[in-house]
């Protein structure tokens, strides 16, 4: 048997910086993972040029039971510190929408940069490693299928369910369990959603037309791009949604979120009374959609012959689309996975569990879920750090 003052399982952006921080205070430290290679999702991240972090860094742009939980480790370790490393490699990067933070050139160089780090401190990493079992009694026994290793600190950083076929796995909610922590009901988050029986008749055919609008859900609402997709809709703003959604709650999409409908329809009855109203408003918004959507609804006449309450009626089929999805599309294509271990179970500022010294869980696996743009590698840079302080 092997001795470690700290193991952690999972190779990804939480374990990394985990191990990073730990080997830099001398900690002897080990990191396990299962797949062929570490840092998948570093590498597949803001579509390969990696959205490392968000300027506009806000404990609100977080969702979890416990609000608050985040605040101590983003405010320890932030935006800046995180771009400071990054600066240091001298990895060129761009600002682009809403203060995300993005490669010039390709997320393998924030997975070198970590890596680097580890092995100026002499953290040793092992892929292709499986972990049989996991034992305590004064200090922890992991069992691999290589070899056991004994540890006083165990961090796991195996990450959520989402994108099971690059490595992810339930790991680490399986370990909470077997500690008797409390694990909170998981779903796909940064996920599109899928249209029901009746809106996928009318809509599906629609797949690969983009328009700008405000999508509302639960009480938060996001104004962004919105991507029509062969099963149901797509696209940032849908996706921020997504992580407010449940099962059965009904979405709320304005179409035109910049205009007054009625106003504009009747300013239209003055300066352009014999044009077909669907072709004004096919002006405003992408033609088809406007057309699609005018067409379930109303027979298409000149725009002079429209009345006070239909002007209304149209006003609402634009600026308020309801839609109650059916679902999402699942783990396979989710960003992140929202629920996961209580962070009630957890310190916020060391990560070690409360009831199990030595035990810590950092990461996406705890139920911290960011917004798109940066904040969930940030959640996962700011609870490594955190960690790798007090492991
Ligand atoms: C397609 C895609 C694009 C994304 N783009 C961005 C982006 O641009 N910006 C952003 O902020 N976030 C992005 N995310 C989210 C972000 O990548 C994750 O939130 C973040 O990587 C989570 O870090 P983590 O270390 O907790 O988990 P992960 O990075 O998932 O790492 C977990 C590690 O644990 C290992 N593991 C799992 N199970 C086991 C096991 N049983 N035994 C051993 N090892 C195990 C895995 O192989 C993996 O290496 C994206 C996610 C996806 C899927």
């Amino acid at each position: 048997m092997k001795n470690y003052d700290v193991v952690i399982i999972g190779a990804g952006a939480a374990g990394l910086m985990c191990a990073l921080t730990a080997g830099q205070r001398g900690r002897k430290v080990l990191v396990l993972d299962h797949a062929e290679r570490m840092g998948n999702k570093i590498l597949i991240s803001g579509g390969g040029s990696c959205n490392f972090t968000n300027l506009y860094l806000e404990p609100e742009h977080y969702i979890s039971e416990n609000p608050h939980f985040s605040k101590s480790a983003l405010s320890r370790f932030s935006q800046y510190d995180f771009i400071s490393l990054v600066e240091k490699y001298n990895i060129s990067y761009q600002q682009r929408q809403a203060g995300q933070l993005f490669c010039n050139g390709n997320s393998v160089e924030i997975l070198n940069l970590l890596l680097e780090e580890c092995r100026l401190s002499e953290v040793k990493i092992q892929n292709r490693s499986t972990i049989k079992k996991i034992e305590k009694e004064s200090r922890f026994t992991v069992k691999t299928n290589s070899e056991d290793y004994v540890t006083e600190s165990l961090v796991i950083a195996t990450g959520g369910l989402s994108m099971p076929r690059i490595g992810a796995s339930g790991f680490g909610y399986e370990i909470a369990e077997q500690f008797g922590l409390k694990v909170l009901s998981r779903q796909p988050g940064l996920v599109p959603l899928t249209f029901n029986r009746d809106d996928l008749d009318d809509f599906s055919d629609l797949t690969g037309i983009s328009a700008d609008a405000a999508v509302t859900c639960n009480g938060q609402s996001f104004r962004e791009a919105i991507l029509f997709t062969h099963r149901g809709l797509s696209g940032p703003a849908v996706l921020q949604i997504s992580n407010y959604w449940q099962p059965g709650d009904e979405v709320v999409i304005n179409l035109l979120p910049d205009i007054n409908l009625t106003e504009t329809i009747k300013q239209w009855q003055k300066e352009r009374p014999k044009t077909e109203l669907k072709n004004l408003i096919g002006e405003l918004l992408t033609r088809r959609v406007a057309h699609r959507r005018m067409g379930l609804w109303y027979h298409n006449k000149p725009v002079n012959q429209y009345n006070e309450k239909e002007i209304n009626e149209v006003a609402d089929i634009f600026h308020v689309w309801r839609i109650r999805p059916s679902g999402t599309e699942g783990y396979k294509v989710a960003e992140v996975t929202r629920g996961g271990v209580d962070t009630d179970e957890l310190s916020s500022k060391t990560f070690e569990t409360k009831n199990v010294k030595g035990l810590y869980f950092i990461g996406e696996v705890v139920d911290v879920t960011g917004w798109l743009g940066g904040y969930n590698l940030q959640w996962a840079w700011s609870s490594g750090y955190c960690a790798g302080q007090f492991v």
